[in-house]
């Protein structure tokens, strides 16, 4: 039988969909795989079911629909301070998964370098090789997960062709401070470089912090490649729903990219998802709250269990130190922790280029009841170690 290709010896399967099927095996609460269990916005249904009613069954314009990129530019401009043209500047694509794709088959050659700071969201790495470029690791140092600019500025001396940025961070749970950003984004000036966000938690921020676009610094226009998506914003997780945004010169390129990789994201949803990119701002400030008294909840069960963490300052996941439970490994810590506790976790071993292996990953984007659940269930952990 002829052979696989090789690239794909140099990555692994999903460990967070493993752990997601080891989960469902053994009936345990899922906080490994993170989206939402409760319902989207009642108004997305409704507005899914009526685009189907009025007939959207065929190819949407590839690129995405005009509807759809004009209430995505009129939403984007005010979040992120900077004129979007729906024409020029938008590529609606299947999810922030294919917006990442297609932002790093459009940035980079074969053989390029591209900086990915770890611990880093698994795709990323598999992008990089799966388009023959090169990751180049920075280190993010636990607990705080703060880089050393000196590493950074070494990382971007070897040539690289673009940084991949997810701010905010899965899986730590930072938010790029303003020094950092400015940092980054000088350093992208100076060698000459693409940055490709990952933006899908822009919404889910917990105060006092800030998310700020990499767009919105000082020359960065034309080279800042923005990929996001409405998954986690409305909900809608599977939906897929994504889109890159970026200059026109970048888009024009994208475009071809995402022609061939997908022809376009469902008809029917992306009309359907004007109506969540119309809702006022009382919306944002709303999921806001709900995702704090969310994070909360779970971090007073985390704090009773007396399991130590970083404190989340975005997103919807938090990074648990289990180095006191004597366990050979994190992946042996998930696996007992779904048998013998009833929660799923992700190692945190899977998201680190270096060899970390005392943290797990949670998520906590859950109904209250889910969190409570699981929490009580956490709060056995010391006694059955
Ligand atoms: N982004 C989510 C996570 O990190 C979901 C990943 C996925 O399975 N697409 O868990």
């Amino acid at each position: 039988m002829p052979q696989t290709a090789f690239r794909l010896n140099s990555f692994t399967e999903s460990v967070i969909r493993e752990m997601t099927r080891i989960s469902d095996r053994y009936h345990a609460i899922n906080l490994s795989q993170g989206f939402p269990d409760f319902d989207p916005p009642y108004q997305l249904v409704a507005a899914a079911r009526q685009a189907l009613a009025d007939g959207y069954h065929q190819y949407a314009i590839t690129w995405g629909s005009p509807r759809l990129r004009k209430a995505l530019a009129k939403k984007q401009q005010y979040w992120m301070q900077t004129d979007i043209d729906p024409d020029s500047n938008i590529v609606v694509t299947c999810g922030a998964t294919e917006a990442m794709m297609v932002a790093m088959m459009t940035a980079c050659n074969p053989g390029d370098k591209v900086i990915i700071f770890s611990p880093f969201y698994e795709n990323y790495g598999a992008d990089t090789i799966l388009c023959g470029a090169e990751p180049i690791y920075v280190p993010l140092y636990p607990p705080t997960f703060e880089f050393d600019p000196d590493e950074l500025r070494k990382a971007f001396q070897q040539g690289v062709k673009a940084l991949v940025l997810c701010n905010p961070s899965n899986p730590t749970g930072k938010v790029f401070s303003f020094e950092e950003l400015k940092l980054i984004a000088e350093l992208a000036c100076e060698y000459d470089t693409f940055v490709i966000t990952d933006e899908v938690y822009e919404h889910i921020v917990y105060q006092p912090n800030i998310h700020r676009y990499m767009v919105s610094f000082p020359d960065m226009q034309k080279r800042t490649i923005s990929c996001s998506s409405l998954s986690k914003t409305y909900s809608i997780t599977g939906w897929r729903l994504g889109y890159v945004i970026a200059c026109p010169e970048v888009i024009h390129a994208a475009k071809k990219v995402h022609d061939f990789l997908t022809v376009g994201a469902a008809a029917p949803l992306q009309e359907a998802a004007v109506a969540a990119l119309e809702f006022p701002l009382t919306y944002y400030a709303a999921l806001q709250k709900e995702y704090t008294q969310r994070r909360d909840l779970f971090l007073s069960y985390l704090d009773r269990a007396k399991l130590r963490y970083t404190t989340p300052q975005g997103a919807y996941y938090v990074l648990v130190d289990i180095s006191d439970f004597g366990f050979e490994n994190d992946t042996r810590f998930c696996r007992w922790l779904i048998k013998e506790i009833g929660v799923a976790a992700v190692p945190g071993s899977s998201f680190f280029h270096e060899p970390v292996n005392h943290l797990v990953r949670f998520h906590f984007a859950k109904k209250e009841e889910t969190l409570k659940a699981a929490g009580e269930r956490l709060l056995k952990i010391g006694t059955v170690v």
